[in-house]
């Protein structure tokens, strides 16, 4: 499989016919999938749930507000020694990382896991000038190593088996085959330890930023944020402009929401927090601070009251793992940094792409990424929105507006679903038109412009008796 096609259609082709990612998928429904709920269900249903509307009404305020919020953060960054970077686009982004990096002699960097330098390709940008850049999640690193994309927000090579791995190892370490994962766990850590050491940078993420005191905060399971903001003289810290929050206080209730529902931990293992650079009473910490503010189509999405909620987001991969599309297709179907129902809004939004244009409707709308939302963002009422775009032409579209047949289906079916007896009479034309390619009331193979439908699944034969009649009958017969 290719895995940076930007393709949804042929990226999710792919994937579909692919066994071994189709057995990473199962595992994630059973494992990662089933953590968030077991977490949440242990709190009695109010509790969670009135945490779930506290984060959601925090977030809203705040993206109502971002542009007080960001200048108190900027504020107390500086305030507290740190220099504060606003980027209009990933190009910017990149050149105030280059500059710095360059200012300071930089030859090795060591990055900590984070989507805002995906959307950046500052690996690549770093590596352009000469700069050697280390991935030092355990997932990322596998990957970086492999030349491959994020597979899902919080688990990036989830979708990579233990033998993969050791062939990784092998070739690029020059390590011995191993089937343990204790081993090549280990080989990591000694190989990250020794850049580690070395380094003159730190890339981290941000997860959250707190405004009331100019805070950066990281949760990782690796400790890794924690040596990519202390060890090096330089840190840099990478955020998208919504990654923030108005109190110290609000960041307690989100430590506790964001792990819940990313892997269904109580707490992240590590959580740092990061208040400037180094003090001269502190035993370490870079003695430089620098947080990059970054906007790359952010604005676009804020100016829009409808599609402002997306966001709220705060990346926790729990719509990924609800979600039946992402569970069949994964993360590199959906082309770029973002994947799952929360990509599929903000993708076509931050990159305004024709291929993008795929992917709101790659939802069956179901909702169950609504309902995993901690902070409740309503995905399924903006993937609508969007398609709705798409559809008359608006400027997603490109003249990419549904092909006629598709059209006049719809026509057809509003139609139909205006009135019981329309629809009725629709339901049966339809079993008779159907009743010649069915078998065991499945056809398999519809003919083409509908053969989409039937090339991976077979279509249901409408029921002889519909459910509305044997309803009514049924309530008939009590
Ligand atoms: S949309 Fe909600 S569930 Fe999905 S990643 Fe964002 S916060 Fe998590």
């Amino acid at each position: 499989m290719d895995v940076k096609t930007k393709d949804f259609v042929s990226g999710s082709k792919a994937a579909i016919l692919d066994p071994q990612i189709q057995e990473a998928l199962a595992k994630l429904r059973n494992g990662l999938g089933r953590g968030p709920r077991l977490a949440s269900e242990e709190l009695t249903p109010p509790v969670w749930q009135d945490m779930r509307q506290r984060a959601s009404d925090i977030k809203t305020h705040t993206i109502a507000n971002l542009d007080y919020y960001l200048e108190k953060l900027s504020d107390n960054v500086e305030k507290a020694g740190g220099h504060v970077h606003f980027a209009r686009d990933a190009k910017e982004a990149s050149d105030i990382v280059l500059d710095i990096a360059r200012k300071r002699d930089v030859e090795l960097v060591i990055k900590g896991k984070s989507m805002v330098s995906e959307e950046l390709e500052i690996n690549d940008h770093l590596e352009s000038i000469g700069i050697e850049s280390v991935e030092t999640d355990l997932g990322e690193y596998i990957l970086q190593l492999m030349n491959e994309p994020p597979f899902h927000i919080i688990a990036p090579a989830i979708h990579k088996s233990r033998r993969q791995v050791s062939e990784i190892f092998t070739e690029k370490l020059k390590t011995l085959p191993s089937d343990e994962v204790e081993q090549l766990c280990e080989t990591a850590r000694e190989t990250l330890r020794e850049k580690f050491l070395n380094a003159d940078m730190g890339i981290t993420g941000v997860n959250f930023a707190v405004a009331e005191t100019g805070t950066i905060a990281l949760v990782t399971n690796e400790g890794n944020g924690r040596m990519c903001t202390s060890l090096p003289k330089v840190h840099i810290a990478l955020m998208g402009m919504e990654k923030i929050l108005p109190r110290l206080e609000d960041l307690a209730l989100f430590l506790g929401v964001l792990p819940r529902s990313a892997t269904g931990q109580r707490i992240s293992s590590y959580v740092t927090c990061v208040t400037g650079p180094r003090r001269s009473t502190d035993e370490d910490g870079p003695e430089e601070f620098h947080l990059v503010i970054v906007d790359n189509g952010r604005s676009k999405i804020l100016a829009d009251e409808q599609m402002r909620e997306a966001l709220n987001c705060i990346r926790c991969g729990a719509c990924l793992n609800a979600c039946p599309i992402y569970g069949k297709v994964g993360g590199h179907a959906y082309g770029w940094v973002y994947s799952g129902p929360i990509g599929a809004i903000v993708t076509p939004m931050l990159t305004g792409t024709v291929e993008a244009k795929h992917l709101p409707f790659a939802s069956t709308l179901c909702g169950a990424c609504k309902d995993a939302c901690p902070v409740k963002i309503d995905i399924p009422h903006m993937l609508l929105r969007l398609r709705q775009e798409i559809t008359q032409g608006g400027t997603l579209a490109k003249n990419g507006k549904a092909p006629w047949y598709e059209a006049a289906l719809m026509k057809g079916w509003r139609q139909s679903v205006r009135g019981s007896r329309v629809f009725s009479l629709a339901n049966r034309l339809g079993r008779l038109a159907l009743l010649p390619l069915s078998r065991n009331g499945k056809v398999r193979r519809l003919p083409p412009p509908l053969s989409g439908w039937t090339r991976f699944r077979d279509f249901p034969l409408p029921s002889a008796k519909p459910f509305r009649e044997r309803w009514r009958k049924g309530l008939k017969d009590e």
